[in-house]
């Protein structure tokens, strides 16, 4: 986080960075450097989130399940990649479906071709080498940069990597799922957290300019919140070059569909999937790694009931978590305005009320009230059980106002501003953060404003 301010003007910046490894914040005062997270006079604050850019076109080719030892508990990837074709793509089908994605290219400046919903190096060398040749030729024709594959990470050996070292493979996308071995045994995986360590090592050192992506997930079975987040450390110590964080939905036709029925598997709600997704999100970008996904890809076929059959599935599962960012910090935004208020100087103590100031006199007040309800109930014990009730009844109402002192702090009116394509985000889906802005800050009209000045991951504020 890092915020700079004069206060010799009436601006400040707080700049929020997720891509930012450090947090800090300046407040230039004549000259004077002091730190601070806000400015007596300050008027504005800006809150900013990572952004990710230009990320390669990427082309898709499924072959769903090809070279998978064994089928995971949670994965059906006929359903998820829509296809019942189990016959491999030809170099036909990967020249079309290439042409086709390129006519969307627009501005990015790399493609690349991706094998997903296998198993990659799990296939024959004979099928490795077929599908690196025909790509290999797309990228010596210009057509396309590059070429991806997702694999498991006890598939990354020496063997491997030297089979793939001739052919222009610029990312490898590790299904790494947890770091937890109990949860890995739990899911049927088939390998442990160890060879992810060891996969993102070797990878490393043998394909030094390759790109290194890590696909999570959350609600595995036995893994707790905690553990889903030690699980995003350990793979963050690896210094991916970007994640992709998948809640974990029960699909027909998988293993998992059977514990379900049975009872044995209960998914996370969807608002436990945002808010898990949230912190791992929060948590791999504050190190500067990119989320490129949250939640499956939408498809027609994910919105039938036989194929999704219980969980956190929801089409836009990502603008979900990033609305509910953007509402975090809004609210704290708009706390930080009201208690700028109450710190402000002269000026604006006069203008707007102290909030702690009204609670501490409440509290007084019912403080006196009592102790004058004591001595009363030393002349009448009756009337002092009564007093005492008045008492209870006093303190609570004290506590009541204390509560509500916060947001009856005077100020009446603060303006979000938003970039236009960050809109969205700010009001949250069918305006869910409008409306729970308006719950939390009862007393405060809150208005919404554009301005493209604005970073798409910035919130403004205004009194
Ligand atoms: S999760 Fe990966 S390795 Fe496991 S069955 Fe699915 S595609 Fe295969």
């Amino acid at each position: 986080m890092t915020s700079t301010a004069s206060q010799n003007s009436r601006t400040l910046r707080s700049t929020v960075s997720q891509n930012s490894r450090t947090l800090t914040s300046t407040v230039s005062q004549n000259s004077r450097t002091l730190t601070s997270t806000a400015s007596q006079n300050s008027r504005t604050l800006t809150s900013r989130a990572s952004t990710n850019s230009g990320p390669p076109l990427v082309i898709p080719i499924f072959i769903p399940h090809a070279g998978c030892p064994h089928k995971c508990i949670f994965c059906n990837q006929n359903a998820i990649t829509s296809s019942t074709d189990m016959t491999m793509p030809d170099p036909y089908h990967i020249d079309k479906t290439v042409d086709e994605y390129l006519k969307y290219r627009g501005d990015r400046k790399e493609a690349e071709l991706a094998f997903f919903g296998g198993n990659f190096l799990g296939l024959s060398a004979r099928w490795i080498n077929s599908f690196l040749d025909t790509a290999g030729k797309l990228v010596k024709s210009g057509k396309i940069d590059g070429i991806r594959f997702s694999t498991r990470p006890d598939t990354i050996t020496d063997q491997s990597l030297e089979l793939i070292a001739q052919y222009p493979v610029s990312t490898v996308e590790l299904g790494v799922q947890s770091m937890n071995d109990n949860v890995l045994d739990a899911v049927g995986r088939g390998h442990g957290a160890e060879d992810t360590l060891r996969a993102g090592a070797k990878l490393r050192a043998v394909l030094p300019g390759c790109r290194l992506g890590m696909q999570m997930m959350a609600g595995l079975p036995l893994e707790s919140h905690e553990m889903t987040l030690e699980s995003a450390r350990k793979m963050a110590d690896l210094s991916p070059d970007f994640v992709r964080i998948y809640p974990l939905v029960v699909l027909g036709g998988s293993r998992l569909a059977t514990w379900y029925h049975r009872g044995r598997y209960t998914p996370l709600t969807l608002e436990d999937a945002i808010e898990i997704v949230k912190k791992l999100y929060l948590l791999f970008t504050s190190r500067g790694i990119p989320v490129i996904r949250m939640g499956l890809q939408a498809s027609d076929i994910m919105e039938d009931q036989r194929v999704m059959l219980a969980g956190p599935w929801h089409p836009a599962f990502g603008h979900l978590v990033h609305s509910r960012i953007f509402l975090d910090r809004a609210g704290e935004l708009i706390k930080a305005a009201i208690t700028n208020s109450k710190i402000t100087g002269t000026d604006l103590a006069e203008k707007y009320n102290n909030p702690a100031e009204q609670a501490d006199k409440l509290a007084e007040q019912a403080d006196n009230q009592a102790k004058q309800d004591h001595n009363q109930a030393k002349q009448d014990h009756n009337q002092a059980k009564q007093d005492d009730n008045q008492a209870e009844q006093d303190d609570n109402q004290a506590e009541q106002a204390n509560n509500t002192a916060e947001i009856s702090s005077g100020v009446k009116k603060l303006t979000l501003t938003v970039h236009p394509s960050s809109l969205s985000r700010l009001q949250g889906d069918k305006k869910s953060n409008l409306k729970k802005l308006h719950e939390l800050f009862p007393s405060i009209r809150i208005c919404i404003m554009c301005d493209k000045s604005l970073d798409k991951n910035e919130i403004s504020i205004k009194k």
